[in-house]
């Protein structure tokens, strides 16, 4: 099966791209490189030894897609392509609407074109909002749930899917609602890689522990939850790419309409539990300080995953502190990420 990922260079394309070559996938990348680097194509490589396909296209540039399409004739599609910084979003909301959107849509234009239908989507837990309490499921209503134009766009991307497979009911989507990706493939040779200050945790930490940055700054203590501190569902990357497969492994068992599933450990952390995993990986202290709070931040959030193990036989099986020593050894080999 040839798998076209959008996407591909980014941190969970680059991780997926590598266990789909080693399940012997055919792979073929499609990314403008607005938030990524072409040597992610060489690193794939390296690790799997076989070389993914790679256009540098910017999705919404039909023309150039129906080429792709064309030349590779694809067979499934996975969504990652788009912007994703949650804080920049509501600042530039017609950047955030125009690239999201307008790369989906222009895909599926596309893959109507050529007949190709298998989809599977990045979506993120940001689309429960502040209304549904966890753990949280995936029939939770999503209406207005949403606190900025980043997870608008999910909720939207969502709505235009299910309307689609309504439309085509021969259309397979799945879904894929991620809590909070960490850790690296265990190399330490592909990683994380934010430009300028990390907006995430786990990289705001590493970048600590490798003296790129003084000290970490907590967003809070003052939250009901047992520390203080805010709780989410961190799961490693690795396990999230493992969930991809999964959801190709419903294609390739004859189809499955419109499927939506949580990819996460159905266990929460808080920020000082992370603190202390980082620590303990480290074997050496990460300096912080308590700040207020960030606006918009949940108390908790964590997923029921339980319907991804009994439909698609998935469960993430990486610990935290694999997470944390994982996500470390890609920092400390590559303190400037993949700057030359
Ligand atoms: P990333 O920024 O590392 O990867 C996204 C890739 O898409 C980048 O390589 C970027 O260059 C490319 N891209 C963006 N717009 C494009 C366009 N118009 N045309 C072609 N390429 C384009 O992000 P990631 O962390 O790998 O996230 C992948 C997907 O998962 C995103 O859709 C994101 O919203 C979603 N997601 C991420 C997280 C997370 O915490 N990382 C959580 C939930 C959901
Ligand atoms: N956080 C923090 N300091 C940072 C970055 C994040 O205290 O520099 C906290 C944040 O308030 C949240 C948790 O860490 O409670 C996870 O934040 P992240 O941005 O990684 O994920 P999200 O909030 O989007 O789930």
């Amino acid at each position: 099966m040839k798998v076209l990922v959008t996407g591909g260079t980014g941190y969970i394309g680059s991780h997926t791209s590598v266990v789909l070559l080693e399940q012997n996938y055919e792979v073929v990348i499609v990314d403008n490189l607005c938030n990524s680097k072409e040597m992610v194509v060489d690193r794939i490589q390296a690790i799997t030894g076989k070389r993914p396909v790679f256009y540098r296209c910017d999705l919404r540039d039909e023309a150039r897609l129906e080429e792709i399409f064309r030349a590779e004739r694809p067979d499934a599609v996975i969504h990652f392509a788009g912007l994703k910084a949650v804080g920049e979003s509501p600042k530039v909301p017609l950047k955030y609407y125009d690239n999201n959107l307008s790369s989906t849509l222009t895909l599926l234009r596309v893959m109507e074109a050529f007949g190709v239908r298998n989809l599977v989507f990045s979506s993120s837990a940001t689309v429960y909002g502040d209304r549904a309490t966890p753990p949280l499921r995936e029939d939770a209503p999503l209406v207005f749930s949403a606190t900025n134009p980043y997870g608008f766009t999910k909720i939207m991307i969502e709505q235009i899917l299910t309307d689609y497979c309504k439309a085509n009911p021969s259309f397979n989507a799945v879904l894929l609602r991620y809590f909070n990706p960490v850790g690296a493939h265990e190399s330490g040779t592909m990683g994380e890689d934010p430009s300028g200050i990390p907006n995430n945790l786990a990289p705001y930490i590493t970048q600590t522990l490798v003296g790129k940055r003084e000290k970490l700054h907590i967003f809070g203590n003052d939250y009901p939850t047992p520390d203080g501190t805010c709780i989410r569902d961190y799961i490693h990357v690795m396990d999230l790419a493992k969930g991809h497969m999964a959801a190709i492994g419903l294609f390739e068992r004859g189809g499955c309409g419109l499927k939506v599933y949580n990819l996460g450990t159905g266990h929460g952390f808080s920020v000082l539990e992370v603190v202390n995993a980082f620590s303990r990986a480290a074997g050496k202290p990460v300096p912080y300080v308590i700040d207020g709070r960030r606006e918009g931040d949940l108390p908790e959030s964590y997923a029921d995953c339980e319907k991804a193990y009994r439909e698609m036989g998935w469960k993430a099986e990486k610990t935290l502190d694999d997470m944390c020593r994982d996500a470390l050894r890609w920092q400390e080999k590559n303190p400037n990420g993949y700057a030359e």
